[in-house]
């Protein structure tokens, strides 16, 4: 192969030795690429000086090495260089070195050319590391370590890089429930500002430190869980920063301490309701059995078994219900309503499309359940408890509607008057109440900076996303990274109303 060909291939010094040799490679999925190999030598001069000990003209020629490089893929023909090139000795210090080989990447066994191919896909955002590998035929190691490499590269310290008057605070689920992360977020942008693994104060704390006074001095809001220990580190360090109770997630936390906790002591009590019939169902029997035919005795019993046959029913039928709510009772019954309502236009639509023609329906179509809100009415009419807390939980939600922060304090108030007076019926409404009680002035600053976690819920979608694109990022340095780019390519602008 001449000089100019070599040039035009981006290899310089390299010399080709013997002919190329072409190989057909089958892939597991069936499909097939070439693979041609380019054999040469590397043609670059001996250093005039031991690269170790600064010796001039001390070094020698050691051994011949060799070694493969892919170099690029076209159309579906893989180019591979063999290469031989030397390592040297130094004859003074003893250290040895290799021939520089001006075409390879450093660190890979890949050419310039073929780390560029690899990072111009990169820079295409959708592609996946996995998809590149397979388009260029490489493994998906060397795509990770390149892009990983130049995440690094783009954010040395992973610091934000403006300031942000209002954030937002959460934590976020790791592996499937097990190990949480803490998450804050410019809430206007969408930006990632920190990450970290836990989700207790000290990680805010470690937010403080990473991004410095002065930039924690230019926020004015954060947003956060009530949960979360996430308040008392801003209370403690930043006191003028105004801390922000999300609507949604004090609903979820009614939901989460009353109605579930509700629904389970019901549920317990029923299976235990259940047991105990069992049991003296059981004992009837043994002691019915035995006795004579049409005896006083006996009719008795079998009276009483049919009553407690009967009782057993009921409650089957209650536990069933009950069992089968968990959806209702979390929805407020406007949403069950509009539920129900869609149920019923796709009903209609179903029958004129195909029974009135006389058509059966097709596969995959079926009715919907039009019983939604019937469903929940029957669940709270059969147990007081979870009908007053069903009531409460609508009237919160209704109280913390309102943007105008008179009418919300005022609502609140209200709320927690009638709250308190369900205490004694339902215990755990005292721990709930108090929680509100205390951080009342987090919910009320809701009214005068509307800011919620909502865009928190679209930064943990992108992570899962994000992790499931990579087969989990066993790097966890490396999935920081890629989830820190990930909320920088589309930046939100979003406004405070
Ligand atoms: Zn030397």
């Amino acid at each position: 192969m001449t000089d100019y060909t070599n040039t035009s291939l981006e290899l310089p010094y390299f010399e080709t030795t013997k002919f190329p040799k072409k190989e057909i490679k089958n892939e597991p999925d069936g499909s097939w690429y070439k693979v041609e190999t380019m054999y040469g030598r590397i043609t670059t001069e001996k250093p005039t000086a031991c690269p170790h000990c600064n010796e001039a003209h001390s070094v020698e020629i050691n051994q011949h090495l060799f070694a493969t490089l892919k170099h690029l893929y076209l159309g579906n023909v893989l180019l591979c260089i063999h290469i031989e090139y030397l390592q040297y000795w130094c004859t003074q210090c003893s250290r040895t070195c290799i021939q520089e080989i001006p075409f390879k990447q450093k660190e890979h066994f890949i050419t310039k050319a073929y780390y560029n191919q690899i990072v111009g896909l990169l820079g295409k955002s959708k592609a996946s590391i996995a998809g590149i590998a397979a388009s260029l035929k490489t493994s998906w190691k060397i795509v990770k370590n390149i892009d990983k490499k130049q995440l690094k590269e783009k954010y040395p310290d992973l610091k934000p890089t403006h300031y942000s008057p209002y954030i937002a605070v959460d934590e976020f689920s790791l592996h499937k429930g097990h190990r949480y992360a803490t998450v804050v977020i410019d809430w206007q942008t969408g930006e990632i500002l920190f990450l970290e693994e836990g989700n207790r104060e000290e990680q805010l704390h470690h937010f403080f430190d990473h991004v410095g006074r002065d930039w924690m001095k230019h926020v004015k809001a954060i947003s956060m869980d009530m949960n979360a220990q996430y308040n008392k580190a801003i209370k403690t360090r930043y006191p003028h920063i105004k801390i922000i109770y999300d609507g949604f997630h004090i609903i979820r936390n009614f939901n989460d301490r009353i109605i579930t906790e509700l629904r389970r002591l019901e549920q317990n009590r029923l299976k235990e309701q259940e047991d105990e019939i069992r049991q003296s169902i059981k004992k009837t029997r043994k002691v019915c059995t035995p006795l004579q035919v049409g005896s006083e005795k006996k009719k008795e019993l079998l009276q009483q078994l049919h009553e407690d046959y009967q009782a057993l029913n009921l409650i089957r039928n209650d536990y069933t219900k009950l069992k089968h709510s968990r959806f209702h009772l979390l929805s407020s019954r406007e949403g069950l309503r509009k539920k129900d309502e869609v149920a019923r236009e796709h009903n209609r639509e179903l029958n004129e499309k195909y029974e009135k023609k006389g058509l059966s329906l097709p596969p995959g179509e079926r009715k919907w359940s039009i019983f939604n809100e019937k469903k929940l009415d029957t669940v709270l009419t059969s147990n007081e408890h979870l009908n007053i807390a069903f009531f409460l939980g609508d009237q919160l939600k209704g109280a913390l509607q309102t943007r105008n922060i008179e009418d919300l304090k005022s609502g609140m108030d209200q709320w927690l008057a009638l709250s308190k007076k369900y205490e004694v019926k339902i215990p755990m409404l005292k721990s709930f109440n108090k929680m509100l009680t205390t951080r009342m002035d987090g919910i009320l600053s809701r009214a005068v900076y509307p800011i919620s976690n909502g865009p928190l819920e679209g930064v943990n979608h992108m992570i899962k996303t994000t992790r499931r694109a990579a087969y989990g990022y066993r790097d966890q340095e490396y999935f920081f990274l890629k989830i820190w780019d990930n909320s920088r390519i589309y930046i939100k602008s979003r406004r405070i109303a």
